[in-house]
């Protein structure tokens, strides 16, 4: 059997919570990604040609998908191409070098085998032109089959994984596409499979049965697929159709699917009604529930999501932000997109200092939908900004368009990601001050409904960072931004959450809080709880403590516990100087530790409600909360 050692950071995880819900007292969440990142970094390199390369033109492409029982045993999805060809010189066909949505460079040609070419039956001549492009002698041939293996073995979301009876994959892992000619080009997708097996993709229905068909490449690699045996539910919501698909079979029923479509009938009318539109003909959520996934994990599409779950996440807070966070997208990012983004090139890495608008900003709406549907009341919101500032404390100082911009070579820092939260918080601040200069008669919904029309609608051009303040600065009545944006978007000032939370009615409480401390960073992987570094000079090192080393037992409390963390923190408060087992597995064996207890400082900021707020700051807090 094929296992992927791949490890990708989720795409996204609402740290604060993440931790309350797996390893509350030691985990650094930028941390784990940098460390669960950092042996996997591919070089970032640009295709090999060094003159422009062009294809001879090609028409009617048919792409041929086939996974079914046969193929499945070897986590093999079998790709055929038919196309015509219209021109002299030989056949340049690519595959993209990353998803988008996933920013970092994966080569998805590394999990192609048994590739050829033929005419008619006859063997054509190729070889490679770089690692993603194949070179075919069409030697005059009018119509050409390509046809390849592809090893759908990652468990990723931008990716392609297959079970016995079942695979999902993305467009951008399997179709080729002609070198250096316009990606606008039309094509259709027949999947075969086991006649009892579904086929589940945003693509439309191109007449015969399983058979799709999209109106340029783009459309065509943003619409991920599921075959084989799942679950798949529809509903209309806002007059469309809105499916979810889930594998495996059973594992989100009764209670659970209820609420996932409760959620969906709230948040969607709240999701159009920030961007005034309702972008998608059809949606579809995809959820993949595997156990040896750390957390959530999820992809954004124009029409669909694909996220990758821990079981334990069904019954948190955490599924329907993501599932918010992900669906929010198809409006900012897969629609209203820096113009660093249109198009999308896919043989290159495409770095925008946008991603803390693309990424932060879409998660701010997350928490704003939510909270306005009524998915969560005022607590949530509180509980989840709380734990974007505390993430964005433990991480070190970083510009906003700085963390966007590197995020392609994955910072060791532990800055990597932090546009998430960081970004998020920012959107929260400037939605405060639009409000508070325009008596909450605007707010951020109208600079995104602005640059939503103007950069997309009417021509899809990408927003400037000259479109994005003009119109920060419209809503605001005038109001310039130069200097928030240098301080906090291109500079590394700490953000003024003193002077400008209470103007909606929020405050930040500072407090120093002692607790207890062993001095190790742990994260939850496929095996348990991995001790990921141990603090020189702490306890644990004194005790032996070793990376690498697996926790099971702190106290008489197992790490497995869901609310580890409150019980570490409250029973061992006073504990100073206490020796406390700890039960550990090394390899094959299980040792027995003594760690003594440490108490440390730790400057707490807790955001809360405040009690003092004017009208005007009332308002404006119910216009961000309620809409
Ligand atoms: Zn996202």
């Amino acid at each position: 059997m094929h296992t992927s050692q791949r490890s990708r950071p989720p795409r996204y995880i609402p740290a604060g919570l993440y931790l309350t819900l797996l390893q509350p007292h030691m985990l650094s969440f930028s941390r784990w990604v940098a460390l669960a990142t950092a042996p996997f970094v591919f070089p970032v390199t640009a295709a090999v040609a060094q003159t422009p390369v062009q294809s001879a033109p090609i028409s009617g492409i048919r792409y041929e998908v086939t996974f079914d029982a046969r193929t499945a045993p070897a986590r093999t999805i079998h790709v055929g191409m038919t196309f015509d060809v219209g021109g002299p010189g030989p056949v340049l066909l690519s595959l993209p070098a990353w998803t988008p949505g996933a920013y970092e460079i994966s080569n998805f040609a590394r999990w192609v085998s048994a590739f050829s070419a033929t005419s008619g039956g006859r063997s054509l001549t190729w070889d490679k032109l770089d690692y993603d492009t194949w070179r075919i002698r069409a030697d005059g041939a009018k119509n050409v089959t390509v046809s390849f293996d592809y090893l759908a073995d990652s468990l990723d979301n931008a990716i392609a994984w297959a079970r016995g009876n079942f695979a999902f994959f993305n467009g951008t892992n399997i179709f080729l596409y002609p070198e250096g000619r316009p990606m606008d080009f039309t094509a259709t997708v027949t999947v075969k499979t086991d006649p009892t097996w579904l086929v589940t993709t945003g693509m439309k229905p191109a007449g015969t049965p399983r058979t799709y068909t999209a109106a340029s490449y783009h459309d065509l690699v943003d619409m991920p697929f599921f075959v084989g045996q799942y679950d798949v539910d529809s509903a209309q919501i806002a007059n469309k159709t809105v499916r979810m698909a889930s594998w495996p079979k059973g594992s989100l029923q009764g209670a659970n699917r209820a609420t996932f479509w409760d959620n969906q009938k709230k948040m969607i009318p709240a999701m159009g009604a920030v961007f005034n539109d309702i972008p998608w003909d059809n949606y579809t959520t995809f959820i993949v529930f595997d156990s040896t996934s750390g957390g959530g994990s999820a992809l954004e599409h124009q029409s669909s999501h694909l996220g990758i779950y821990t079981p334990l996440l069904v019954e948190s807070i955490l599924f329907p932000s993501i599932t918010a966070h992900e669906m929010i997208h198809a409006w900012n990012v897969k629609r209203l997109r820096p113009a660093d983004m249109v198009p999308y090139r896919y043989s290159q890495p495409q770095p925008t200092t946008w991603l803390w608008v693309s990424e932060g900003i879409t998660d701010y709406w997350s928490d704003v939908v939510l909270s306005r549907s009524g998915v969560i009341d005022t607590t949530g919101f509180v509980i989840l900004t709380q734990g974007k500032i505390e993430e964005t404390n433990a991480t070190p100082p970083v510009a906003l368009e700085d963390a966007s911009l590197s995020t392609w070579i994955h910072p060791t820092d532990g800055t990597g990601y932090i546009y998430y939260q960081k970004g998020s918080l920012a959107g929260f601040l400037l939605d405060i001050l639009i409000r508070d200069a325009s008596d909450n008669k605007k707010g951020l919904d109208d600079v995104f409904r602005d640059l939503y029309q103007t950069t997309y609608k009417q021509k899809w051009t990408g927003f400037t960072g000259e479109q994005w303040w003009s119109a920060v600065r419209r809503a605001a009545g005038g109001k310039s931004f130069d200097d928030f944006n240098a301080k906090y978007v291109d500079g590394r000032e700490p953000f003024p959450y003193a002077s400008v939370l209470p103007l909606a009615g929020f405050r930040l409480k500072v407090d120093t809080i002692r607790e207890p401390r062993l001095g190790v960073s742990s994260a939850p992987d496929s095996s348990g709880v991995r001790v990921a570094d141990v603090q020189p000079g702490s306890p644990a090192e004194a005790a032996g403590l070793k990376p690498g080393d697996y926790l099971l037992q702190v106290g008489d409390i197992s790490v497995r516990d869901p609310s580890f963390g409150e019980q570490f923190r409250s029973r061992y408060a006073k504990a100073e100087g206490t020796k406390l087992p700890v039960k550990i597995r090394r390899g094959e064996q299980t040792l027995d530790l003594q760690i003594a207890v440490k108490l440390a400082e730790r400057m707490e900021q807790r955001l809360m409600l405040d009690p003092n707020a004017s009208a005007k700051a009332v308002r404006i807090r119910n216009g961000i909360l309620k809409g």
